[in-house]
């Protein structure tokens, strides 16, 4: 099997499997769309496969082909009781983790989208983490390492996946959609840059996150011409608190490729979905840009403690696109 774009991952497995020796305990982070899952499936399939050839599972075995459809009876996902882990679904795993695995030597536990879990739930695994049974290994998977506490950081293996790889995001649509016009692939790709996850999801048919990436590219383009009004117009009028914070997700993305241009960084490394507007923006001091950064950021937290979007936009619209203190 293939993974596209997660050398991150898939070379230090490679390596582990070649030694024969795994580690038991697995951190991967990435942004929404990062392809988090697939890699921790990827990263089940590495310990379970019964043919794993030149560093990687085969991908058709019985084992590749359990875990792919989510039915192998050792690799277990862990699951909520709640919207995030609880204690005791935490020490479910536990107890379970001490019981022989069903058909393979190892068996492993698939802990993903940890956000939002307790500190009481994470400490539950520190010790079945810290001196695992033989056969265990366990997986976590979340955005970004301030989902977990340091000491579970301490006893696992961090593999951070986000850094986007258009190339390889391309060789990723044509496989997956050979028969797809290529300019429909060229779209998905200027949309979201390396993101297979959210190029997928735009295939897909998903026109709502079309509808999100024109108006971050309206957005980023009156922020660099300094309007004020527009930038107001078009942030305002979201409803939904998570489409607004996704929306300002991608409007840090447009601002970070403004900065990584600024610093002359490869091209290969832009994340955003409007990377004229970048350019343009890349044109402001660094001063700038990072102001805009912080705003964008700190408006994203305000999201999150029920204020009124609208006020949110009208106010993060001067902050980004005001003449104020641009000069
Ligand atoms: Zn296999």
């Amino acid at each position: 099997m293939k993974l596209y774009s997660k050398q991150t991952l898939s070379v230090p497995l490679a390596a582990m499997s070649e030694s024969g020796r795994f580690v038991h305990s697995y951190i991967i982070t990435g942004e929404k769309g990062a392809g988090k899952k697939t890699a921790a499936k990827y990263t089940a399939m590495m310990l379970l496969c019964s043919d794993v050839h030149d560093g990687r599972p085969c991908g058709v075995c019985r084992e590749c082909r359990r875990i792919l459809s989510g039915v192998h009876p050792d690799c277990i996902s862990a699951e909520k009781s709640k919207k995030s882990y609880s204690v005791d679904d935490m020490r479910d795993i536990v107890t379970d983790a001490y019981t022989s695995p069903n058909d393979c030597d190892r068996k492993v536990y698939l802990i993903t989208d940890c956000g939002g879990w307790s500190d009481a739930a994470q400490a539950a695994m520190l010790k079945v983490t810290e001196d695992p049974p033989d056969p265990v290994y366990f997986i976590f998977t979340g955005d970004d390492l301030s989902v977990f506490l340091p000491t579970l950081i301490s006893r696992s293996m961090v593999i951070d996946i986000t850094t986007a790889d258009r190339d390889a995001c391309m060789e990723y649509m044509h496989d997956t959609y050979p028969d797809r016009p290529e300019e429909e692939l060229i779209r998905a790709a200027d949309a979201f840059g390396g993101n297979i996850g959210r190029c997928t999801e735009l295939l897909e048919g998903d026109e709502k996150l079309l509808d999100l990436a024109e108006r971050v590219r309206r957005t980023a383009a009156a922020c660099a011409v300094c309007d004020e009004y527009t930038a107001a117009a078009v942030l305002s009028g979201i409803r939904d608190r998570d489409v607004f914070r996704q929306m300002l997700g991608m409007l840090c993305a447009v601002v970070r490729d403004a900065a990584v241009m600024k610093s002359g960084a490869q091209p290969g490394s832009y994340i955003g979905c409007d990377r004229g507007s970048a350019a343009k923006l890349s044109a402001f001091p660094a001063s700038r840009l990072i102001q805009m950064y912080d705003s964008l950021t700190y408006t994203a937290q305000l999201c999150g403690l029920n204020c009124n979007l609208d006020s949110a936009a009208a106010m993060l619209a001067g902050r980004i696109a005001g003449r104020k203190g641009h000069i």
